[in-house]
């Protein structure tokens, strides 16, 4: 049978009290009489005339000290006893309410809370339970709101790809090498989309191995150029990379590190007509800088708050067509995030925007 951490406290405590009651009251009975038989011999000595009375007063000794001991031995288990109960009460009360929140907590109740309590090892697991509640919560959160965008962002190409299939269904258009460029199209679309967001669940979750080590990323920046100056139009942008011949090295990973300047790359070549993109490299403190400058159509101050978010894009109705899913620079923050760095923005509309990301120096 198992016993109950209250049982075994009070259990604990009872032979406690049963083996200090036990030796003092025998410890006590056995040499009490002797030191009063030894008392009572010195008042002989010093001329006490006790030969009548001794044998009287030994008895007398004797039965006040069985009383006595009787009476401390009542109340003290009983004192004893009651504070025992109270005190493991006090602590399995205390574990009892925990377990119950946990389970609500368990059941679907994110913001169940362990109350804080005066024992500090309860109180100190209250706290960490706490502190994984709060970051369960918010992963929680996160993928609610994560799935409700994702809804949103699948509905609309499905719901265009099942209209020209019923309406080449139903014979009211012609099925023509356009109509299935534009299925095609539309479904190359949720395909990206769907990568897209793989990629970001794995980032937001911190799923996304990240190997950080000690590199010198002007190589990189030189291959990023040639990729893109072939991507320009003959009257398109024009791309510059000015970057010292010798940067300090930095810890990050290479490969996370490329899909970013990809993507700020990408956009800056499909929002920018004419003009120029810079890769512009740079120290400050204990950081390298990479700057990705467009003189493209810009970001309108109230928006630039939100470019980092998901899904978000500039002009809904038209980015949705040209295929931007609005996730590309959320990967990219949480990417420079998870190697210890960050991401900013600035932008003025018509003159052109600056990415700017910062990664720690070797
Ligand atoms: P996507 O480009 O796939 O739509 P991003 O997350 O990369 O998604 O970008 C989000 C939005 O930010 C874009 O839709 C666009 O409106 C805006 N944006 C990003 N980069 C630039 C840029 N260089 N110039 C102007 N707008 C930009």
């Amino acid at each position: 049978m198992k016993m109950g951490l209250r049982t075994r406290l009070f259990f604990s405590h009872l032979v406690v009290m049963i083996v200090g009651v036990a030796s003092l009251v025998s410890i006590s009975k056995i040499s009490s009489p002797r030191l009063f038989v030894l008392h009572l011999e010195g008042l002989e000595n010093q001329g006490f005339d006790l030969i009548d009375v001794r044998a009287e007063l030994v008895t007398g000794f004797e039965l006040a000290w069985q009383r006595s001991t009787l009476w401390s031995v009542l109340v003290g288990t009983t004192a004893a006893g009651g504070l025992s109960y109270w005190v493991s009460r006090r602590i399995t009360q205390r574990l009892t309410e925990m377990e119950q929140i946990t389970q609500k907590f368990a059941l679907g109740q994110m913001d169940a809370r362990l109350p804080v309590s005066d024992i500090p090892e309860l109180s100190g697991l209250s706290a960490s339970f706490n502190r994984m509640a709060a970051s369960l919560e918010g992963v929680e959160a996160r993928r609610r709101e994560v799935i409700g965008d994702m809804t949103h962002e699948l509905r609309t190409p499905l719901t265009v790809v099942r209209g020209y299939l019923e309406e080449l269904a139903d014979g009211e258009i012609e099925a023509s090498p356009e109509i299935y460029r534009r299925l095609a199209r539309e479904t190359k679309r949720l395909e990206r989309l769907v990568n897209d967001l793989q990629e970001l669940s794995k980032a937001e979750a911190g799923y996304l191995p990240i190997n950080i080590q000690r590199i010198n990323l002007r190589p990189l920046l030189e291959s990023l150029m040639e990729k893109f100056t072939d991507q320009l139009l003959e009257d398109g942008p024009v791309l510059i990379l000015k970057c010292p011949s010798v940067i300090p090295p930095v810890l990050a990973d290479i490969d996370r590190t490329e899909q970013v300047l990809v993507n700020l790359l990408g956009n800056a070549v499909y929002y920018t007509n004419e003009g120029s993109i810079t890769i512009d490299v740079g120290t400050e403190a204990s950081q390298l800088w990479i700057a990705v400058i467009d003189t493209g159509i810009g970001i309108a101050p109230e928006n630039l708050s939100h470019v980092f978010e998901r899904f978000w894009r500039a002009d809904q109705s038209r980015d949705r067509h040209s295929g931007g899913t609005g996730i590309g620079l959320t990967i990219s923050h949480r990417l420079i995030e998870l190697q210890g760095g960050k991401i900013q923005v600035e932008s003025e509309l018509g003159v052109g925007s600056t990415f700017r990301f910062f990664l720690p120096l070797a």
